[in-house]
């Protein structure tokens, strides 16, 4: 099979993967599924008899001519030839009901994509998702294990998140370098329980407070200019203490320390 590297082009050849994945997405008959990067059409090809409405977003031109060829009988499938990241997923829902996403995602962007879709959470419902082994590991990690970090507290901020399985190399072709794992998000109220939160500043803050892995909360606030009787206000607002590592801390926790730190949108 021809592939572009760049665009992230490793095509699943294991059928019963596909199958798997397209199975996740549960009874979609009535639903409005959205494909992120559909390739040779090897999950849209299982999909396209069983979704109400079947939105196909592919970025390489000639894959999306032929899928448009290879689905021209298939009036509930639309091929958008774009880059998922220009594509205003809220605007894709034509009811109430609320979008299903599924995708073999291009590893080069993944975490962008998952953002993507985090941004779009309130249109969602649940989106099953492939990416490289090591970012979903990242994505799902909990509190106090190595991987947790920024990845893991945006998205756990939208989305439950279940690591459903693993394929090898040979699932693909070309075969990528790395195993691939499978994931469930099901979608939530972003502001649930945590308050209004702007997502903008919330990661800044994020990305501070993970800054340098080893160092505290306390020392890695310093470090982003906030004082240090800031910093010990927030945290005593918050329940928590400076010198706990940023890995050690909850979601509720976070959102807790956001809503206390002074203007966390400040930090640069
Ligand atoms: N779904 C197919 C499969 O499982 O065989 C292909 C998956 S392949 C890992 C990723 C696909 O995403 C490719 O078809 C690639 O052209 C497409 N792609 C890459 N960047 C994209 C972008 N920014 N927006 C939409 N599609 C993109």
């Amino acid at each position: 099979m021809k592939h572009k590297p760049k665009l992230g082009q490793n095509f699943l050849i294991d059928e019963s993967a596909a199958r798997r994945i397209a199975d996740a997405l549960g009874d979609v008959h009535n639903e409005t599924v959205v494909e992120i990067g559909p390739g040779h059409g090897a999950i849209t090809a299982l999909l396209a008899p069983r979704t109400g409405r079947l939105i196909c977003i592919e970025l390489d031109r000639s894959l999306a001519a032929e899928l448009r060829f290879r689905f021209r009988g298939a009036p509930n499938v639309e091929i958008v030839e774009a880059d998922v990241l220009t594509v205003n997923l809220s605007a894709l829902r034509q009811n109430a009901a609320k979008l299903h996403v599924i995708g073999n995602l291009p590893y080069y962007i993944t975490s962008d994509i998952l953002l993507h879709l985090c941004r779009h959470a309130n249109a969602i419902d649940t989106a099953v998702v492939m990416m490289q082994r090591e970012v979903a590991d990242r994505v799902a990690a909990a509190p106090g294990v190595r991987d947790y970090g920024v990845l893991s507290v945006s998205v756990q901020r939208h989305a439950d998140v279940n690591t459903l399985f693993t394929l090898p190399p040979s699932a693909f072709s070309p075969p990528p370098e790395v195993f691939s794992t499978v994931l469930h998000l099901r979608m939530r109220d972003r502001s649930a329980g945590l308050g209004e939160i702007d997502d903008a500043a919330f990661t800044r803050m994020l990305r501070a407070a993970f800054a340098q892995k080893r160092k505290t909360l306390g020392n890695n606030l310093r470090a982003a200019s906030f004082s240090i009787d800031q910093i010990g206000a927030a945290c005593v607002a918050a329940g928590i203490t400076p010198n706990l590592r940023a890995e050690a801390l909850t979601l509720e926790q976070f959102a807790a320390l956001y809503h206390a730190l002074p203007s966390p949108g400040g930090i640069s």
